[in-house]
């Protein structure tokens, strides 16, 4: 537990002490920031007594809300149980077989193995191994080039950030050199002269020419996230995943579906690769898995890719001391078996989705609201000054922070992106608190017009 202090200690302990990621280090030093000290259901507490209801369930990772018993309950008793043993080394434990067994149950069906790590940094670091390896063991050394997409976030080690395709972040080191970047399928962010289709296909068939480029004997796959997420809830146009399977199916690429966001739920199916009903042969997982009650990452593999990996070849010089942790496993079984019991999807599906869907397509009529995007349960906002030209709000990202900032200030936890607004709300919110969700966020669109002189 804690030491008794007040919220003044607090902020002032972390803002000397704690490096927090993706913030600036010099500003937080001096202002500080909001101090989390509870949560309950779909509500999270801080130490200066404010109640703020969560749009962003985490960061995007407990989709269930911050009250389920049943996964605290079956850490607590894992950890009496067996609270570490290792899989390295020919050994294994029970809560680790049954955890993976309980992925592939709803995992797509020719997923066939798992390999866990304890965040999804991890797993993308996994991808890149198990990537050479495998073309190794087929006689392909030189199939070691990954294609990735700009404005993509797939982690932030050396390996998954290098995937990743985030300026920002790559001006603060020196990325994998086998890495290579093609466009992103962001309509909104285009010029808009092709219609949304024949953009989607445009930026597939940008794969295409980047492996013409690299040459295909070179190009071992391509990494992608069903829906960009940290890059701003990017829902590509509904061309686009065909022709990207089609490539990658024509020119012996691998493809890497990272659902760290995507899955559990998210798109409105187990995986986003069901949503987008492409075939990848490895599927990233994290956060959902354990509904943020653990860390708990890995990757799923595929049947070909399995088959040749068991092959032979000898050792695969890889892995983490938790990987299979027991108590991240114990909670990932007790949040798919909730999912399961619930019907969460399908619950999700067929009641909030549609009404959030609606209020939030609605929003787009805001005159701040350039375009408002919606997919499963995930949406973006882009907020414009100009409906019709598209032009921006200046300076970039400045409305979108206040427009968050005076969110949360009310009471609603949003994200902002650039200039867009984004949010992934959790799948156990009632109907009024989907609506009370809208009402903050209309409210912060409202004040976010009016400061930044757009007409109402
Ligand atoms: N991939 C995607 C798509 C993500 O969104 C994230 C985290 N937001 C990661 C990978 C990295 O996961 P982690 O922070 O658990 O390392």
């Amino acid at each position: 537990m804690s030491t008794p202090r007040t919220s003044r200690e607090w902020h002032d302990l972390d803002r000397r002490q704690l490096l927090h990621p993706f913030t600036d280090i010099n500003t937080y030093s001096t202002t500080g920031g909001r101090v989390i000290e509870r949560a309950q259901h779909v509500y999270i507490y801080d130490t200066d007594g404010n109640e703020i209801l969560d749009g962003m369930s985490g960061l995007w990772c407990c989709g269930l809300g911050y009250s389920q018993d049943a996964i605290a309950e079956a850490v607590y008793k894992q950890l009496g149980q067996l609270p570490y043993y290792n899989s390295f080394f020919n050994c294994t434990n029970d809560i680790a077989i049954e955890m993976t067994s309980r992925l592939l149950a709803v995992a797509p069906k020719h997923m066939q193995r798992v390999f866990f790590t304890n965040s999804g940094s991890e797993a993308n670091d996994t991808n890149i191994r198990l990537v050479h390896r495998y073309f190794d063991m087929l006689g392909k050394p030189d199939k070691k080039l990954i294609i990735s997409r700009e404005n993509a976030y797939h982690g932030s080690t050396i390996a998954a950030a290098s995937l990743g395709g985030m300026k920002p972040m790559h001006e603060q080191f020196t990325g994998l050199s086998y890495v290579h970047h093609i466009q992103q399928p962001y309509w909104f962010g285009s010029d808009r002269k092709l219609d949304a289709d024949a953009f989607g296909l445009q930026a597939a068939q940008a794969l295409s020419h980047k492996i013409d480029e690299l040459g295909e004997h070179n190009v071992a796959a391509f990494i992608a996230e069903p829906i960009q997420g940290a890059g701003g809830v990017i829902v590509p146009p509904e061309t686009y995943w065909p022709e990207i399977q089609r490539i990658c199916n024509e020119r012996d690429i691998l493809l890497i579906s990272d659902e760290v966001i995507c899955g559990f739920g998210r798109t409105g199916n187990w995986f986003g690769c069901d949503t987008y009903q492409t075939k990848p042969d490895l599927i990233t997982f994290a956060k959902g898995v354990t509904n943020g009650y653990q860390p708990l990452g890995g990757v799923m593999i595929g049947d070909r890719m399995s088959e040749v990996l068991a092959s032979g070849g000898g050792e695969f010089t890889h892995g983490f001391t938790y990987s299979g942790h027991p108590a991240a496993c114990a909670a990932g079984i007790a949040t798919l078996q909730i999912m399961q019991e619930q019907d969460t999807i399908g619950h999700v599906n067929t009641t909030l989705s549609p009404h959030f869907e609606k209020h939030w397509f609605a929003l787009a009529d805001h005159p701040v609201v350039g375009e408002a995007r919606f997919k499963g349960f995930v949406g973006a906002l882009e907020l414009v000054r100009d409906k019709e030209s598209g032009e921006r709000l200046a300076p970039k990202s400045a409305a979108t922070a206040y427009c968050r900032d005076v969110a949360i200030e009310s009471g609603l936890m949003i994200r902002a992106v650039g200039d867009t607004i984004i949010c992934s709300p959790p799948y156990v919110c009632s109907l009024e608190e989907l609506d009370l969700l809208i009402e903050r966020l209309t409210n912060a669109l409202v004040r976010t017009s009016r400061e930044f002189g757009v007409k109402q």
